[in-house]
């Protein structure tokens, strides 16, 4: 089978490896059919963030169950799954207290001995925490593309919602007009929020974001975004700032922009950014909250709107590509060309 491969800075290849296997009794066996590329693989892309060269990629993909292991529960041959982008066993006591993604047996797709998504089939570990099964009878294939991102972004959008505790009637403005970020528009909305900022400087992103929900787009960065939103607040903020970049800069515009007394919801993966200035939490009284989302633990709650068609976030693929150019697919995406790049094998 062909699966891509990691090797080095700017350099992702398509190579036959060997077709996974059974190797204990609960793996299971998935044939991929949609598979995607994440803002965050573009870290070790760009080399900014340490991987091995020769290492499988990819943690966002779903696809058909081809075999199980005798103690796989979860799901059964010929089923339809996703499968979050942390492998969890789901009966450890993070899993049980709702914490997935701080699963005592957690593994990472791609990690040594562990397959990676972006490929034509992967070995699944603990099956029974990780393969979530989508009722095919509900599906159709013009539905896949709103499924996929329940492996990771759209559970990612809510958990900074949810961290930010958005709910009806909440004031609210997206740091991130990335694929996280759209999608934390689509669920502020999905939470009842009424007016949601969306901070974006692309037209396209923009427009994504308008039919996500956002009411005010924000065409400014940092000082200049701050100001924009306290003015149209009446220099009060807002009640959730959704923190979906992870830098200096996007750090800054949640602190600048969020009410005493509001919440600041974190999912941007950190890179160089300062500490949490612990004077202005503690005087305004402000709620910080956030890092990888709990995808297991959503799931359930979230399948449900998808299939229904009331959370479609499909939009945020703009460009699909096969396996083989999945190289083409990594280039689009750091180069800004596209929000999201699809690949089918
Ligand atoms: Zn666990």
């Amino acid at each position: 089978m062909k699966a891509a491969i990691f090797q080095g800075k700017g350099k992702i290849e398509v190579q036959e490896v060997s077709d996974p296997v059974i190797q204990k009794p609960d793996d299971a066996i998935v044939r991929i059919t949609h598979s995607c590329i994440c803002g965050s693989d573009l870290w070790y892309y760009r080399g900014l963030s340490p991987r091995k060269a020769g290492s499988r990629i990819g943690h966002e993909s779903m696809g058909i169950v081809e075999a199980v292991g005798t103690e796989v529960k979860s799901a059964r041959v010929g089923d339809l799954v996703v499968m979050p982008f942390f492998i969890s066993d789901g009966t450890c006591p993070e899993c049980l207290a709702g914490m997935p993604a701080a699963c005592r047996n957690r593994m990472s797709w791609g990690d040594a001995g562990v397959d990676g998504g972006q490929g034509e089939r992967v070995r699944v570990p603990l099956a029974n925490g990780t393969l979530f099964v989508i009722p095919k009878d509900k599906v159709t294939d013009r539905m896949m593309p709103a499924l996929l991102p329940l492996s990771d972004v759209l559970c990612t959008g809510h958990h900074a919602a949810v961290c930010a505790e958005v709910k009806q009637g909440s004031t609210v403005v997206v740091v991130g007009d990335g694929a996280v970020g759209l999608c934390a528009v689509a669920a502020s909305k999905r939470l009842g929020a009424s007016r949601i900022f969306l901070v974006s400087t692309h037209e396209d992103r923009a427009a994504i974001g308008r039919k996500f929900g956002a009411t005010d787009i924000v065409a400014e960065r940092g000082d200049d975004a701050v100001e924009q939103i306290r003015k149209a607040t009446d220099n009060l903020g807002v009640d959730s700032a959704l923190e979906c970049v992870g830098t200096a800069e996007s750090w800054n515009t949640a602190f600048g922009v969020v009410r005493a007394g509001g919440n600041i919801g974190a999912v941007g993966v950190p890179h160089e950014v300062p500490d949490i200035p612990i004077v202005k939490f503690f005087w305004f009284n402000i709620g910080v909250k956030g890092g990888p989302a709990p995808v297991a633990h959503y799931i359930p709650e979230l399948m449900p709107d998808v299939l229904s068609g009331k959370l479609d976030v499909s939009a945020i693929f703009t460009k699909t590509v096969p396996l083989s150019d999945i190289a083409e697919g990594y280039k689009a995406m750091d180069e800004r060309k596209e929000i999201k790049v699809l690949v089918k094998p």
